[in-house]
């Protein structure tokens, strides 16, 4: 059960069109897969998908801070040696994708090695979570078309509509639209990538308080501090804080200071060991929490949806899961299905994460 060796292997695959938002646009999926290796022949994996408009990290660097930094630090450790593990990851400030990719990769071997799914092991509270899709940024009319399809596709009834475009009156249209052609039996929320400033915002969810919305998230940057905590004291509805809290102590300054009253969690970022006690802060703070997604491939979805079914705090709400419907192809030998609104965590062992060996061939940039 000794870790072995660490491999970061970078691929790409592009996406059927790009997704657009307030802070950036991702066209291709050029992500890194992580693989943990045990002395015993176990390999656990998981998927880092660099942001660069969000964490400052790129496929490089994630490779590099993987295969030179953290490989040396664990190597050696036994997988169950959690928080050895993460303790040495921490050493190394910033880099939040690049250790929750080695952190889900050492619970896929966990799992494999005891014969239980990661969701089992972390809190086994459910076996499939409610999905939300995401919508980005285009035309009212393009963004009704998309949400009216996914909707009839895979039954998904909550939708979250990208904002923050200035001036912020397009979006506001766009979310009359939505309303107007999928009915009042869908729910919907806003997330607007700092976007807007909180003037802007306010506006905004003034003219939209007869939509129904249920959630609000990141509408204007956390560092406009006052205007941030003006905005959040007058907001009609719950507002969530996303990148503004990729560490525990940033989701306690945020929701302490009155800057959001929820919390968007990303296994992406925070990993499962990180996010399991995200989960027992908000819990403690009596604070929702949304399971988000960081533009997941399928492999990283199946650990975002590993997660959110382990707890009843992050099953509540629809996780947000969706995104890889956007893309061309995936890693996954066996692709995931969204169902009734629906995704199903794979029964395991660990994750149930089986790559496929051609199509790893295929994308792979370092061969
Ligand atoms: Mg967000």
């Amino acid at each position: 059960m000794k870790i072995s060796r660490v491999e970061a292997i970078p691929y790409a695959i592009p996406y059927r069109k790009p997704l657009a938002f307030a802070s950036g646009a991702v066209a291709t999926a050029d992500h890194v897969l992580v693989r943990v290796h045990t002395d015993d022949g176990v390999v656990g994996q998981a998927d880092a998908p660099p942001r660069p408009f969000t964490y400052g990290e790129t496929p490089t660097s994630i490779r590099s801070v993987v295969t030179e930094l953290f490989a040396p630090a664990i190597e050696g450790l036994s997988i169950l040696d959690r928080e050895q593990v993460r303790g040495r990851l921490e050493r190394t400030v910033g880099n939040p994708v690049a250790k929750a990719a080695v952190d889900m990769a050492v619970w896929d071997a966990i799992g494999q090695t005891l014969g239980a799914s990661v969701t089992e092991l972390l809190g086994g509270f459910t076996d499939r979570v409610r999905v939300s899709h995401m919508v980005g940024f285009a035309e009212p009319a393009a963004m009704v078309a998309e949400a009216e399809r996914v909707r009839d596709t895979y039954g998904i009834t909550v939708f979250k509509v990208k904002v923050g475009r200035r001036p912020y009156r397009l979006d506001v249209d766009v979310c009359r639209a939505l309303r107007a052609g999928l009915g009042d039996d869908v729910e919907l929320y806003v997330d607007g990538n700092r976007g807007w400033t909180a003037s802007e915002s306010a506006r905004a969810l003034a003219e939209m308080a007869d939509l129904g919305l249920t959630m609000a998230e990141e509408l204007c940057p956390a560092d406009d501090v006052l205007g941030r905590r003006w905005l959040v004291q007058q907001s009609p509805i719950p507002f969530f804080a996303d990148e503004s809290v990729a560490r525990p102590g940033e989701v306690t300054r945020e929701l302490l200071s009155g800057a959001a009253t929820g919390i968007s969690l990303k296994t992406s970022r925070t990993g499962f060991t990180t996010s399991q006690r995200l989960v027992g802060l908000c819990e403690g703070l009596g604070v929702e929490v949304v399971v988000g997604n960081q533009i997941d491939t399928q492999v990283g979805s199946l650990c975002s949806a590993a997660f959110a079914a382990a707890y009843e705090l992050t099953s509540r709400r629809a996780a947000e899961l969706s995104n890889f419907l956007d893309m061309t192809d995936d890693l996954l030998a066996d692709p995931l299905v969204i169902e009734h609104g629906e995704l199903k965590v794979r029964e395991g062992p660990g994750l149930g994460i089986a790559v496929d060996p051609e199509r790893l061939e295929r994308y792979r940039l370092d061969t």
